[in-house]
């Protein structure tokens, strides 16, 4: 059984005091959520105050990058260890903005993933094709680098600590959402990629979720697909009728 997991991604948008709002806001919202593991990703700015205010609730959170050493002369870094710290228990790497705006590669998503889980964090693993990509054909094979390279020299046992987010990049915050179909294909597409390098239970086990506007009018549909465990949100997040409506799904 994969506990679906419904996560909102805040990226650059809010202060201190409008997260903690949001977070207050959202906890009597979501606190009748049938079976999900309900997350938040604040700005780095926010995570210790919101973290702190989500505490006598179910909201979990993230924080949307890491640096992969501890500590060190590396200025302007942030370790998973000090995400930890900082209440954190996910850790978002390799969103689609990350590798189109400031460079990050497989390789820097795999030097990333060991260190949040070597600090006892989960990974949410992003990856996602772009417009272009799906338009000649290359999605199977853009998802499988990524997978391929950013997985790359983790035993099995590492994969409980991973979650994987399929975003393809011309649903992020476009309105347009991958039909359940689509979405389908490439989730099963990645769970048969998971067990050709790990295993059959491996791939099982791990969670894929969905990222690329999701709306509460849509989640169910994609949420009724098979390999579909969660979703990955962006615009809806940021207000807590529409988020706790996607949390909700299942009610
Ligand atoms: C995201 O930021 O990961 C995302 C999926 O955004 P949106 O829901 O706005 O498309």
């Amino acid at each position: 059984m994969r506990k679906p997991v419904i996560a909102g991604n805040w990226k650059l948008f809010k202060s201190i005091g409008e997260a903690v709002a949001l977070v207050n806001e959202l906890k009597p919202l979501v606190s009748g959520a049938q079976g999900v593991e309900i997350v938040v990703a604040p700005v780095f700015t926010s995570l210790s105050r919101v973290s702190d205010a989500a505490k006598d609730s179910r909201i979990k959170i993230a924080a949307q990058d890491c640096y992969w050493e501890e500590e060190g002369a590396f200025t302007g870094e942030v370790s998973p260890k000090l995400l930890k710290d900082a209440g954190c228990s996910y850790v978002i790497i390799g969103h689609s903005e990350r590798r189109q705006f400031f460079g990050e590669t497989d390789a820097t998503v795999n030097k990333k993933i060991n260190a949040v889980i070597a600090a006892g964090l989960t990974a949410i693993v992003c990856v996602g094709e772009s417009l272009a990509e799906r338009e000649s054909a290359q999605t199977f094979s853009v998802i499988e680098t990524q997978i391929q390279g950013g997985l790359t020299g983790l035993a099995k046992e590492a994969l409980s600590h991973i979650i994987i987010a399929y975003e393809p990049v011309w649903a992020i915050g476009t309105g347009k959402t991958a039909s359940e179909g689509q979405a389908q294909e490439v989730h099963s597409f990645i769970r048969q990629l998971i067990a050709r390098i790990f295993d059959q239970s491996v791939a099982g086990a791990v969670r894929i979720l969905y990222g690329g506007s999701v709306k509460p009018d849509n989640v169910k549909g994609l949420m009724s697909q098979p390999d579909i465990d969660g979703a990955l949100v962006g615009g809806a997040s940021l207000k807590a009728e529409s988020f706790s409506a996607i949390v909700c799904f299942n009610n």
